[in-house]
């Protein structure tokens, strides 16, 4: 089978495919470990190039109409939707995810993102206030150039997510996929440029956490929104804070998902699998901790054993699929050391294990302690850890002793408990008897160390804008001078 993936070249920059001048940057294939491409990092001189690009476009596209705007972006998603297979397969190569996962989830969800803010955009008008004689308006303008930089386990969507609201409010962008997973946001760029995006308003770099962090602190850099683990956010919020740059941080997590005992057993099981076992586990919003109440607990247990047996691990390209490798052999590594913590804690596996290669099975463990590492530390792999609980004070403040504040989900059937304890949880998102649906038009973020502000839905422009107050004398001077 053919698995060249190579790019024309390893950036865009400027409305056109460039060579790297950095280090080189090897792609692999997670299931086979083939190399698929061979890039180039951005050299330090190529980051400022991308800005500068990127600072001398922006006003003429802020100054276009927002319908104008908008058009372009409804033209690319329409372009991503013609080409999903071809774009879902390359993901698939890149990350490693199956391909029944990738041709739902991934680009699609991008599309939805540059159609909600080319809809979105063209309706946001500022505000009249009036002042009596006097009157002042608002004006929402943009930021100038934003720093998009993402992680590997939804490289496309993520970049879609950054550009649509970035792009719709009239800034330019310079986005550096993760060094992993470098191929999808070079398709982007050329598909919006084929859409008519001016040159100079999607650039791509490429290069590891040095790039990024050239990029961050980049004169000509306004914004940077990161998607990534809580350590590296400390380090870009840190490093962006000295410039004064605005930022949305889109963190990592260790979400609990709280079954009641009044809940639909199967709708409870297949949401704490969908919650820990979708894209391997390698989804930042995971329902790590399942806290399940005593009464319901052997019976859940039970069935998630039995309905994780039938999981079929294999050749991602294969459409059967449905649990495919770890995108990076570091990242199993991390994983296994995980797995092997929590045994050693005295943790019961109740199915799964290490696995093999770039395979780790879907993992459950029970007869767990809040402050087993595995109930504490984000592994971003297919481990779930479950807990009991007795009461629903008790698991609303398990819950909420952790220092991650990302997601969390209730299953019960009980309407007004369901309310109160999602109000009670300290998430950024929380889903009553579902879990990690994240449709574009419903704000996603974290709160505490999960992150800062909002992507998707009419949040997100706030965070890609900022408001301009016109104060308009419409009578004489009253100076007392
Ligand atoms: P990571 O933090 O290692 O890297 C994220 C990105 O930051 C990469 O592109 C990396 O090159 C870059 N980077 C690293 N150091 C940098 C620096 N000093 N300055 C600038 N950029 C730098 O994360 P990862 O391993 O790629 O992804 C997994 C993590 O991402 C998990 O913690 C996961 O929860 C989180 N994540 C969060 C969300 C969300 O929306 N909240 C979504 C997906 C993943």
């Amino acid at each position: 089978m053919n698995l060249n993936a190579q790019p024309t070249a390893s950036l865009f920059i400027d409305g056109r495919p460039v060579e790297g001048e950095g280090a080189a940057l090897p792609v692999f294939y997670p299931y086979t470990g083939q190399e698929i491409a061979t890039l180039r990092e951005a050299s330090t001189d190529q980051v400022a190039l991308a800005c500068q690009a990127a600072a001398r476009a922006q006003p003429a596209w802020a100054a276009l109409a927002p319908v104008d705007r908008a058009r372009v972006l409804s033209r690319a998603a329409a372009i991503i939707r013609a080409r999903n297979d071809e774009l879902s397969r390359l993901e698939t190569l890149d990350t490693g995810k199956p391909i029944q996962e990738t041709l739902i989830a991934d680009w699609e969800s991008g599309a939805q993102a540059l159609e909600y803010f080319a809809g979105l955009g063209p309706t946001l008008t500022g505000q009249m206030i009036p002042l009596g004689r006097d009157w002042a308006y608002t004006r929402r303008e943009p930021l100038g150039v934003c720093a998009g930089i993402g992680a590997w386990n939804y490289p496309s969507q993520i970049a879609c997510w950054k550009a649509a609201p970035a792009l719709i409010m009239g800034n330019a962008m310079v986005f550096k996929p993760s060094e992993e997973t470098p191929l999808g946001a070079l398709q982007l760029a050329a598909i919006l440029t084929e859409a008519g995006l001016p040159a100079g308003i999607f650039n791509v770099v490429q290069g590891g956490g040095a790039v990024g962090a050239a990029l961050v602190t980049d004169v000509n850099v306004a914004k940077v929104s990161l998607t990534g683990s809580v350590p590296t956010g400390r380090r870009v919020y840190a490093a962006a804070a000295e410039g004064m740059r605005h930022v949305t941080m889109e963190l990592g997590g260790k979400s609990p998902l709280i079954v009641f005992d009044d809940a639909s057993l199967e709708d409870a099981v297949g949401a704490a699998m969908l919650a820990n076992f979708y894209s391997s586990g390698q989804i930042c919003s995971n329902g790590t901790r399942v806290f399940v109440q005593e009464g319901i607990r052997d019976a859940f247990l039970r069935r998630l054993a039995e309905r994780a047996a039938t999981i079929r691990m294999g050749d991602p390209l294969d459409a059967e699929t449905q649990h495919g490798p770890i995108t990076s052999p570091a990242q199993a590594e991390k994983i296994r050391a995980a797995i092997a913590a929590g045994q050693a804690a005295g943790a019961r596996l109740v199915c799964g294990g290490p696995g093999e290669g770039a395979f780790i099975p879907p993992t459950v463990f029970a007869d767990a302690t809040d402050d087993m590492t595995i109930a504490r530390d984000e592994i971003f792999g297919p481990v779930m850890t479950t807990l009991t609980f007795r009461d629903e004070a008790e698991v609303i403040a398990r819950a909420n002793a952790t220092g991650f504040g990302l997601a969390a989900g209730v299953f019960t059937q009980d309407l007004t408990r369901a309310h109160r304890v999602t109000a009670g949880l300290q998430a950024g998102t929380c889903w009553i008897n579902a879990y990690n649906l994240t449709p574009v038009e419903m704000p996603f973020g974290g709160v505490k160390q999960s992150g800062i502000g909002r992507e998707n839905s009419a949040a997100a422009i706030e965070h890609y804008s900022q408001l301009k107050s016109v104060y308009v004398g419409m009578g004489p001077v009253e100076a007392p001078y």
